[in-house]
């Protein structure tokens, strides 16, 4: 059974782009990806990054992975990519979340879905809107529209270019 996930990827260091560029490559070899929004960029969240803005993208798969298993899988191409997990909200060449898996809850301390933060990130649900405006969030039961016309985070986003 294929169970349509999204996913959303970002980071802020090195050649940006060409991380996502290679995320969006690693995914699918793995899962079905079926859109990607624009890519955009925005300014550090949380305050703890020092290498400047972040590009940021959301992605729609199809796949027949269990959570866990997809939770494996990225933080295997986060690994891969050059991620390290030193500093929580940090610097990194990539980060892969897991926002949305169909309309799964689940809640453990590996895993959270929808991604806890979804709905206080503009930089996420900007995306989102793109490709998925009428999604409802399974808890809050709300469109993605209606979450970011909610949303107070006074970050700096725009589009940054088309994604490929
Ligand atoms: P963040 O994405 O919040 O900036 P990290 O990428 O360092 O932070 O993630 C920290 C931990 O979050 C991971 O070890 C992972 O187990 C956990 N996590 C919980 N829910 C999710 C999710 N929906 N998608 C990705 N990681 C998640
Ligand atoms: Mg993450």
């Amino acid at each position: 059974m294929q169970t349509e996930v999204v996913l959303g990827i970002g980071g802020n260091k090195g050649d940006r782009s060409s991380y996502l560029a290679r995320a969006r490559e690693a995914l699918s070899r793995e899962v079905m990806l079926i859109s990607s929004s624009q890519v955009y960029e925005t300014e550090a969240w949380g305050g703890v990054a020092e290498n400047g803005s972040f590009l940021n993208q959301v992605l729609l798969v199809h796949t027949s992975l269990e959570p866990l298993a997809l939770l494996k899988l990225t933080q295997a191409i986060e690994l891969a990519l050059g991620r390290t997990r030193d500093q929580h909200w940090g610097d990194r060449t990539i980060d892969i979340d897991i926002l949305y898996f169909g309309d799964q809850v689940c809640s453990s301390s590996s895993l959270t879905i929808p991604h806890p933060y979804l709905t206080q990130r503009s930089f996420v649900l900007q995306p989102l809107a793109e490709i998925l405006p009428k999604k409802i969030h399974p808890i809050l039961r709300k469109t993605t529209l209606e979450l970011l016309a909610e949303c107070t985070d006074q970050g700096q986003i725009s589009v940054w270019k088309q994604a490929k």
